[in-house]
């Protein structure tokens, strides 16, 4: 847990620390941004915003070891999580709202997230999860070749909404250890009206597939900690709103034998009073009965 050494210091100007050419394609995405599949075309490195509402430098709303995740992650330290602002998907029922949907927090360079990395590994947690990392995932990436090159041992977790970019993830190839996507809905049109993109299932899927690719099955070990591999995460929707089923089903097709975690804890938040659906709760059986269905398909349900 959080190992630590200090025999590899950074160098004080980081033109002396040659970055691997992945970071710097995601750096240069940004320039007319594609960094993820919104490809807003924005030119990020003068400050222009695209959807996600956030610039070329990530902003870092908070770091805590986080008790609440799945068990898998949290263990005896906590999760080592660090919360960025801004998203490239804007759920109307966010439950994570006043960070995701704002530019709140403090503008952070890769080699400060790297020391927020390394701080959270010396307080002993088991693992750094990037929560919202994907409109930062250039910030994310060199920040955890710099920690690495400190000494940094802990697996790192890609915290993300499933709306990914193929070409960011595979410059993220060999830097993730745990890809953690939500998988939101099955149906575009849920997309659509819940989330503002046009083709949510059919990029999430072809992205699981490329998480699936790169990292395997969840690899936990003696101490029932995750080390690597893909923990997909769906958010029951009440009224059957994300067509969890067939969500499950695509899961199970783009990820045969992956470990799901069909997650209960919906609440109405953010502009949820906007749409009538989204005010109630799903009910436990409807949730019971996902875990079972998923079951059936050998998902390992968590
Ligand atoms: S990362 Fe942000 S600016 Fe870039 S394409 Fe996605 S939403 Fe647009």
């Amino acid at each position: 847990m959080g190992l630590l050494s200090n025999s590899n210091p950074l160098p004080s100007k980081p033109s002396e620390f040659e970055l691997p050419e992945n970071i710097t394609r995601l750096k240069n995405a940004l320039r007319a941004c594609t960094l993820c599949p919104r490809n807003c075309r924005v030119d990020r490195t003068i400050g222009q915003r695209g959807a996600c509402g956030i610039a070329a430098e990530a902003r870092v709303a908070s770091t805590m070891p986080h008790f609440g995740e799945e068990s898998v992650l949290v263990g005896r330290g906590g999760s080592g999580t660090i919360f960025f602002a801004g998203c490239n998907l804007h759920c109307a029922f966010c439950q994570n709202y006043d960070i995701s949907q704002t530019d709140s927090g403090r503008p952070c360079s890769p080699r400060q997230i790297a020391e927020l990395a390394l701080s959270l590994a010396q307080d002993g947690c088991e693992n750094i999860n990037f929560v919202t990392p994907t409109h930062v995932a250039h910030a994310v990436a060199e920040a955890i070749v710099l920690a690495r090159h400190l000494g940094l041992t802990l697996p790192t977790v890609y915290n993300c909404g499933g709306y990914e970019s193929l070409d960011t993830l595979r410059s993220l190839e060999g830097l993730i250890d745990i890809y953690m996507p939500d998988f939101k809905y099955a149906a575009d049109a849920s997309g659509r009206t819940y989330s503002e993109v046009d083709d949510y299932p059919t990029v999430a899927a072809a992205a699981l597939a490329e998480m699936f690719r790169q990292t395997g099955p969840l690899q936990i070990d003696q101490n029932g900690l995750a080390r690597r591999g893909l923990l997909v995460r769906h958010l029951v929707l009440p009224h059957n709103l994300a067509d969890s089923q067939k969500v499950i089903d695509l899961i199970a097709q783009h990820a045969p034998g992956c470990t799901v975690n069909i997650m209960a804890q919906y609440r109405p938040a953010f502009r949820a009073h906007e749409f009538p659906g989204l005010l109630e709760y799903p009910s436990r059986r409807d949730i019971q009965d996902l875990r079972q269905y998923a079951d059936t398909l050998n998902l390992v349900v968590l």
